[in-house]
């Protein structure tokens, strides 16, 4: 991802699309990606203005939750970049020894395969709710799971 200054949006200024886009330094789409995305532009506005202030603290929030170590129940997808439920609610473990091991999971957005390092006491508030099947061997999760055809890498994946 861009390295983006988000102080470059002064905060009592409104912008329009391109013109925020001009400020920071990506393109138009990146900034229209940013208005799916939870970005508020100024209500009613046509066409779309953006506040200054409203792009910063978006972006803050933005940032905080990439940083966000995953919450139960999650994994960080590598792909994604976020962290991201089990497909399927389907969890291996792999011991690495009586204590420890490593959860394996595949991403439900993308299908790509998610470690986490647990100790094994902590599986059910890690991954609360969900079944793992604990095995010592290498995992047979990708034959028995599909990721979704769906999945196009373009989009929020
Ligand atoms: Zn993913």
């Amino acid at each position: 991802m861009k390295r983006i200054n988000p102080r470059l949006a002064k905060l009592h200024r409104s912008y329009s699309v391109s013109e925020l886009a001009d400020v920071l330094g990506v393109h138009k789409h990146t900034v229209r990606g940013w208005l799916k995305k939870g970005l508020l532009p100024i209500d009613g506005a046509k066409p779309t203005l953006i506040l200054g202030s409203e792009f910063q603290a978006w972006w803050a929030k933005q940032r905080k939750a990439a940083k966000r170590p995953c919450a139960p129940g999650q994994m960080y997808c590598l792909r994604c970049r976020l962290p991201k439920a089990p497909a399927l609610g389907m969890l291996e473990y792999a011991a690495t020894n009586a204590a420890t091991g490593n959860l394996k999971a595949m991403c439900e957005t993308c299908g790509t395969m998610m470690h986490r390092r647990t100790q094994m006491a902590d599986i059910p508030f890690v991954m609360p709710g969900l079944r793992v099947e604990r095995t010592l061997a290498p995992s047979s999760i990708v034959e028995r799971t599909h990721p979704s055809p769906n999945c196009d890498e373009k989009k929020d994946c």
